[in-house]
């Protein structure tokens, strides 16, 4: 796990001030997608870790958005509308986190809808595949167990152990689902320009999660060229050498920094809100530069009402 720099009294690129102790959480998943944790409590439990700003950034879905930026607000807690999509740039898979778009954008929700059908779709397949090789899941028990409209692995992962059939999720992936196991079915990207140009056109940045996991440096500088506006130098799964190293790519390629645990409830373990603390900084930096291609001097954070 990686240690956040400290914030210090720096001040933004908007002039404001800067507290010490203020902090952000920019990739947090709910039960909307692959998380457990409903955005109340999410909000809940960021609060108690002492954050000052979230982002909800489900997979494919901004459907919990109203209701976290609703416990946001009750907990005094500046919240930002997000999403997470698999894209793909030059065969490798990124994954690129949309912040501060109009949430009832038609395009971005018409293209949300789309890659919904296909995760349902991949659910068919993956249950298919399991019951060709003699694992007797239903799709239905999957689709009742997610009871969301981005159904993903972990779902059906959580219904192969709920159904007695695997004894953990690790050994459901380990077994079936990881890449190259029997059930194991890929997921369909969205282009990463094609991604960005949605994000932007919705109003919204566009930001690179966790490149570490990805093994993508080389595209970094040519994303950087095609509008990529910040990379997630702060991931729980990024050490403190690699934040390091991304920091030193965000500054010479000109990019927006930030940073989130990517808490998905207890599906992956024990919750991670509050292992990652983007420092204020470079929050308001992020916030700056919406503000700057929104030309709103402030007024709007694109929360979801
Ligand atoms: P998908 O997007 O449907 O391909 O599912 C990917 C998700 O499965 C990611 O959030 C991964 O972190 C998660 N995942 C991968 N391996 C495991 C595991 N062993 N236990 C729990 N979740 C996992
Ligand atoms: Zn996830
Ligand atoms: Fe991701
Ligand atoms: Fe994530």
């Amino acid at each position: 796990m990686n240690s956040p720099v400290a914030a210090g009294k720096a001040q933004s690129d908007a002039g404001t001030p800067v507290p010490d102790a203020f902090f952000a959480d920019l990739h947090l998943h709910s039960l909307f997608s692959d998380g457990t944790f409903t955005p109340e409590e999410v909000a809940e439990r960021g609060s108690e870790a002492g954050l000052g700003v979230m982002s909800l950034t489900d997979h494919d879905t901004v459907e919990g958005c109203a209701r976290m930026a609703q416990a946001c607000q009750a907990l005094g807690i500046e919240f930002v509308v997000g999403a997470e999509l698999t894209a793909e740039f030059k065969e490798k898979e990124v994954h690129l986190l949309g912040y501060f778009f109009d949430p009832h954008n038609a395009a971005l929700l018409a293209e949300i809808e789309k890659f919904q059908a296909v995760r349902k779709n991949r659910i068919f397949e993956m249950v298919e595949r399991l019951n060709k090789a003699g694992i007797a899941l239903r799709a239905e028990t999957v689709f009742e167990l997610a009871n969301c409209r981005s159904p993903g692995r972990p779902h059906v992962a959580r219904a192969l152990v709920q159904e007695g059939l695997c004894a953990t999720m690790d050994e459901a992936f380990e077994r079936f689902l990881k890449k190259g196991r029997c059930a194991w079915v890929p997921k369909c990207k969205i282009s990463a320009l094609a991604a960005i140009a949605l994000v932007h056109q919705a109003g919204g940045l566009a930001v690179m999660a966790h490149p570490g996991l990805n093994h993508c440096d080389e595209i970094i500088p040519g994303l950087a060229g095609q509008g990529l506006d910040g990379i997630e130098c702060f991931h729980t799964k990024h050490t403190a050498k690699m934040s390091k190293r991304y920091l030193n790519v965000a500054a010479r390629l000109n990019l927006l920094v930030t940073g989130g645990s990517d808490c998905h409830g207890h599906s992956k373990g024990k919750p991670l809100i509050g292992g990652v603390k983007l420092p204020g900084v470079y929050w308001q930096k992020l916030k700056a530069a919406h503000q700057a291609r929104a030309g709103c001097g402030g007024a709007s954070l694109g929360a979801a009402t």
